[in-house]
């Protein structure tokens, strides 16, 4: 038995064109597995083949080609199996309008075949704050409500797996902290998580293993521990008070002179202080008329991923 709760060997997509538009390579033989247990994060930009690899995860979206294991199951050998082992909360909200939250959480247990005996709804209703929207019909909802009861619907069947895509995207700060609670809750009560996201702060706060996609390819796959410590790189732009004769040397300081004057410290938070960084540029004579940092942002870290292979 594999103790992964997803594995993903070659898995590729491709869209064929639409109206004489280009195919889309939206995946590109992508190996990658997921550990039971986890909080795993999928991260990429806009665009990156994130909500293709969920769907096709979701039994959504059809791959071109690859395997597809989910909690041990063979997607295409074992569809029911590896459909029951996950729910899904989709990145679109796709309610439909006249079924009310408890209605919407009966159909959902009943097209998996939950008996209705197993069924939870009430308890699934008050995890996500929606008990006194139970009977309301789901079009008078507000957006984050319904975001809310897709998170319900898609633990009707109790997934090993849950897949969140982009839960968070666009909603206010209350309705993230209750998504992030519960998304902790269930974890600790041994599901194992995935979600994708554009924001590296949530992926920070969240997820014990982070994978980057960009392009269709995974371009790193990390524990987010690690992935942080390649994540300090820092620069600091001194700008001289008159042209500069001796670069900055120093450990763990990469200086560069820019072609407009002014000097470039790379270094990592993690192992060099500014203050190292200032006193290295005051020992080589530099005068500094101003200066400014620059932090690693997301941006950053997919073109340094992206550009070094
Ligand atoms: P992400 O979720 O990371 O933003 P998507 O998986 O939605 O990325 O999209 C990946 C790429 O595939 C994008 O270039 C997108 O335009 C394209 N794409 C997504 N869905 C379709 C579709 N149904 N038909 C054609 N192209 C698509
Ligand atoms: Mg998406």
């Amino acid at each position: 038995m594999t103790q992964d709760a997803i594995r993903l060997t070659g898995l590729s997509k491709t869209y064929r064109g639409k109206r004489g538009q280009p195919e889309k390579h939206a995946l590109k033989n992508v190996d990658l597995t997921v550990p039971r247990g986890s909080v795993f994060g999928l991260l990429g930009p806009n665009g990156a083949g994130k909500s293709t690899m969920i769907n096709i995860l979701a039994g959504l979206v059809l791959k071109t080609a690859g395997k597809v294991d989910i909690w041990g199951f063979d997607q295409d050998t074992n569809p029911r199996q590896s459909r029951a082992a996950i729910g899904v909360m989709p990145q679109e909200l796709n309610l439909d309008p006249f079924f009310t939250p408890r209605g919407a959480l009966e159909v959902q247990a009943g097209l998996y075949g939950v008996p209705k005996s197993e069924r939870r709804s009430d308890e699934i209703l008050a995890m996500i704050g929606l008990e006194d929207k139970a009977e309301a019909y789901a079009r008078t909802l507000s957006g984050g409500m319904q975001r809310r009861l897709l998170l319900g619907k898609a633990l009707v069947h109790r997934p090993n797996i849950l897949v969140l895509d982009e839960p968070t995207a666009g909603v206010d700060i209350e309705l993230r902290q209750m998504l992030w609670t519960n998304i902790r809750k269930l974890n600790e009560q041994g599901m194992t998580i995935i979600l994708t996201t554009h924001y590296l702060e949530e992926a920070e706060e969240m997820c014990d293993e982070i994978a980057i996609i960009n392009q269709g390819e995974v371009v790193v796959r990390d524990s987010t521990a690690n992935l942080l410590g390649r994540l300090d790189a820092k620069a600091m732009v001194v700008h001289p008070d008159s042209p500069v004769s001796a670069l900055p040397d120093a450990e763990g300081i990469a200086a560069e002179l820019r072609g407009d004057g002014a000097v470039v410290l790379r270094y990592h938070t993690n192992s060099t202080s500014a203050e190292q960084v200032l006193a290295a540029v005051r020992s080589a004579g530099i005068t500094i008329r101003d200066v400014k940092t620059e932090e690693a942002d997301l941006e950053d870290v997919f073109l340094s991923l992206t550009s070094s292979r």
